[in-house]
């Protein structure tokens, strides 16, 4: 398999009745295994503790899905050991077997693939097409890091030197731990797991808690592909209980961490500090939010940039760190965008997760939901509420909202609301749409949606976040192909799914022999 070249994964073509009917068997099998126990997974042994995080189904709140159980600061230690002790035989494993397991877990993820997805609608309101791009990407992110471990572990180029024999190894850090959000529950899950533990490292994974049941899920594929006790290790548990524990372990040599900025900079902050006995400066890769902008022009396809702007502000009820939250236009065409944009958002059907026809299902918790009608309020006296701006009853629901006219540096237009809430921004011009685009801390995604190439040029070298996009969503990076992370206080930039990420997780040795 992995002789071939990376590809990335198709996606499921649910207008043909019998892949739509194979999902709806995905949906099938999850119903029969809803309310489960999952322990957690600790140098190979099930742990439970008693204590549980009940998930519940965003769609449906009364219908849990799985009860993890509820680690603390004994599991977080236990977890912490069992990851120092698998460390040196792992690290010692060659490289290629090391790949082989996550390409098995790949066939194995391929097999499973709609039950998967079907978890996911189920755990986190994802609709079958989102939660079926989910899981191509985590299978994308197995064979890619895969492959990409190869390449590593292979002879490095070197200038050849007169009596000597010269070599480069990727040799792995150690233990680690991955925080992973709850908005790619899979993909990123996977992604950022299956990145450490290929470059011979150990991780303690602690999955966000909106999403505990898919998480087991990818511990019973890696156990399957293989994988031995200790080198990934399963931790349920409140964040602010053993977040810190675990960021300031003496054992503990980097944080790979996807999420929010406010915990990502108190992660990178108190990672700093060396603590007594730790003889390493520990490594954060922190990947965060974004405020990101489609800038449209009078030269665009409107009714391309119109899509454009709905896909990506309103896919997953806007919960990406991708999502469009601002559309700044110009303004010869923004009331001509705004009513294109507003009749395409109002054709979107809200509904459950699970029902095929489902463009927008709901917010995965109730305290997001929470959150984000504090925003369509706020909103109110910061622009025109144009569509939507209200929760609907059942589950966790929040309508897409379009508010115009807004100010650049509103708080609507400046913080991320994580929630189907976009802002419509007029630009007097081009550049002062870049100069509106570029006016946030954050430095994400971004599009242009524009005929005009000297404005392309421009936005190339001017529009300043990690993964720009002309003429098309600011959404859908795909592994390999749009490597991904973002600049400012969007993060590290770490390029997931890109031919540098695995270096995060190595040090590089030059060994030298006199011959
Ligand atoms: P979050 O920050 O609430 O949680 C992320 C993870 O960190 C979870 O596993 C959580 O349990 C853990 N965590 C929380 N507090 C912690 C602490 N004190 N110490 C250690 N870990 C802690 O984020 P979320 O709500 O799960 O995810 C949404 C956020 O993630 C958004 O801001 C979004 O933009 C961002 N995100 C960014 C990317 C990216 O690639 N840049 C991708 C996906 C999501």
């Amino acid at each position: 398999m992995h002789n071939k070249p990376f590809r990335p994964e198709p996606f499921s073509d649910f207008s043909k009745p019998e892949v739509a009917a194979a999902f709806e068997q995905g949906l099938a099998t999850v119903k029969e295994q809803l309310g489960q126990r999952y322990p957690m997974i600790i140098g190979g042994k099930r742990v439970d503790t008693g204590e549980s995080i009940a998930s519940v189904n965003p769609s449906q709140p009364d219908q849990v899905v799985g009860y993890a159980a509820r680690g603390g600061l004994a599991e977080a230690e236990a977890a912490v050991q069992a990851a120092v002790e698998a460390f040196p035989a792992w690290a010692d494993t060659p490289a290629e077997v090391r790949a082989r397991v996550l390409f098995k877990a790949a066939a194995i993820m391929r097999r499973r693939r709609h039950e998967l997805s079907a978890w996911m609608c189920h755990e986190v309101g994802k609709n079958w097409a989102e939660a079926d791009a989910d899981t191509a990407e985590a299978i994308d992110f197995l064979e890619y890091y895969g492959r990409q471990m190869l390449r590593l572990a292979a002879p490095q180029p070197l200038t050849p030197y007169p009596g000597e024999e010269n070599h480069l190894y990727y040799r792995p850090l150690g233990v680690g731990v991955v925080h992973s959000p709850f908005n790619f529950p899979l993909a990123i899950l996977t992604g950022m797991t299956a990145a450490a533990i290929v470059a011979g490292n150990t991780v303690v994974v602690k999955p966000s808690t909106e999403a505990p049941v898919i998480a087991a899920k990818v511990f019973e594929i890696l156990e399957e592909a293989g994988l031995p006790p200790g080198v990934a290790n399963l931790l349920f548990a409140d964040p602010v209980e053993v977040g810190d524990y675990l960021t300031t372990h003496k054992e503990v040599r980097f944080i790979n961490f996807t999420g929010s900025k406010q915990v990502g900079c108190h992660i990178y902050e108190l990672a700093a500090k060396v603590q007594p006995g730790q003889k390493f400066l520990r490594r954060v890769i922190a990947e965060m939010g974004g405020k990101d902008a489609i800038i449209v022009d009078g030269s665009a396809d409107l009714d391309e940039a119109a899509a454009g702007i709905v896909a990506s502000a309103f896919g997953f009820s806007g919960q990406k760190c991708s999502a469009c939250s601002r559309a700044v236009v110009t303004a010869d065409v923004y009331d001509q965008v705004l009513e294109k944009v507003v009749a395409r958002t109002r054709a979107l059907k809200i509904g459950p997760a699970t029902e095929k026809a489902t463009d927008v299902g709901p917010v995965t918790a109730e305290r997001y939901q929470k959150k984000i009608l504090e925003y369509i309020e706020i909103g109110k006296s910061e622009g025109r509420l144009v569509l939507g701006g209200s929760a609907r009853p059942g589950g966790f629901y929040v309508e897409p909202t379009i508010f115009a006219d807004v100010a650049p540096n509103a708080r609507i237009a400046q913080e991320e609301i994580f929630g189907p809430v976009l802002a419509f921004i007029k630009a007097e011009d081009f550049e002062d749409a870049l100069r509106i685009a570029n006016d946030t801390e954050y430095g994400l995604t971004g599009s242009v949606y524009s005929r005009n190439r000297a404005n392309l040029e421009r936005a190339r070298k001017a529009f300043m976040v990690g993964n720009l996009y002309f003429n098309r969503k600011s959404t859908g990076a795909i592994v390999g192909v749009h490597p991904f992370g973002g600049f400012n206080m969007s993060g590290t930039d770490s390029k997931a799914g890109g031919p540098d990420y695995l270096l995060l997780f190595t040090q590089a040795q030059a060994v030298s022999e006199k011959l």
